[in-house]
């Protein structure tokens, strides 16, 4: 199959309106060809590359979307700053043939008098993110169902590292009829553990030392748990270890892996081991399979 024919080789159509994103898309549909979609903030490192690696190797055209979304910050968080790269990201999605960027401007994506919103239940209700950050599922829910309906992907390609989130968008695409199908990639971490997020790069070099303990009681805890010590008695322990170690913990938590919902023992399982926890300004999320 020609690839590329609307963007030179290499080089993705970065693409800023609507009227030009659906003739793109119906020209890629004409043809017959595939679409994946990677919804992104953009600030890309190598955790979104590895799902537009995936995305590659699952259709014949590859969107990547760069919108940071207001609708997912509270006032007090970080949209201000949140890192804008863009410049570097379309290079990093060059060097990958990626075939467009989607980059919408705030008011494309919420024109003068926009006035609908999606708010998830079930997983999105699981006390996890939705405790600490009680706006955030309904900006996301929002901005994904709207990037599905803009893009018509065959396929779109979420992140393991927002596990919660994974859940929320595949219930959300299920529960409106949707023709995409959600498929999650794991998560890239470096070389000590820490998972690659956007926000690493807030840390001081003294936060980043102490970044990776999140990983490392994750790891303990699920080894623990698989080995049989009680689940409480272990998150007891790794939340200590969490807090000894410097952060401010919002939670950590061994949940159902395909529901999320409460266990009691490891029986109940398969479990996820979940964390979000403070350290400084910086909010840093991981999580692991028991
Ligand atoms: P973001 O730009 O932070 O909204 O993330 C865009 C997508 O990349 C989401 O589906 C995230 O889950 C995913 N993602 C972020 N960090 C990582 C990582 N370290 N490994 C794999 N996927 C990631």
């Amino acid at each position: 199959m020609a690839k590329n024919s609307t963007a030179r080789k290499g080089r993705p159509k970065v693409t800023r309106n609507l009227p030009a994103l659906h003739r793109a898309i119906a020209s890629f549909k004409a043809r017959g060809q595939s679409i994946a979609l990677v919804p992104t903030m953009g600030a890309l490192h190598a955790g979104h590359l590895s799902l537009v690696r995936i995305a590659k190797a699952r259709a014949d055209r590859v969107i990547v979307s760069i919108f940071v979304n207001p609708a997912q910050f509270a006032p007090y968080e970080d949209l201000r700053t949140y890192p804008r790269t863009f410049a570097a990201d379309v290079a990093a999605l060059a060097a990958l043939n990626v075939d467009m960027v989607w980059a919408p401007g705030v008011k494309t994506m919420y024109p003068q008098g926009f006035a609908t919103k999606i708010v998830p239940q079930g997983a999105a209700m699981a006390g996890l993110e939705d405790a600490f950050r009680p706006h955030f599922f309904a900006g996301v829910a929002t901005v994904v169902a709207k990037l599905l309906i803009q893009c018509e992907p065959d396929i779109a390609i979420f992140g393991e590292k927002d596990f919660q989130q994974l859940k929320v968008v595949s219930q959300l695409t299920h529960d409106l009829g949707l023709k995409t199908r959600i498929s999650g990639g794991p998560i890239v971490r470096e070389a000590d553990g820490l998972a690659l997020s956007s926000r690493n790069r807030y840390l001081t070099p003294r936060q980043r030392e102490s970044a990776p303990t999140l990983y490392r009681v994750l790891k303990a805890c699920a080894s623990a748990i698989a080995a049989g010590s009680p689940l409480a008695a272990v998150l007891r322990q790794g939340r200590a270890a969490i807090r000894r170690a410097g952060f401010t913990l919002d939670y950590l938590e061994a949940r159902h892996a395909a529901t999320l919902a409460p266990v009691a023992s490891a029986t109940d399982g398969p479990l996820r081991l979940l964390v979000a926890a403070r350290i400084g300004r910086t909010r840093l999320i991981d999580n692991v399979g028991v």
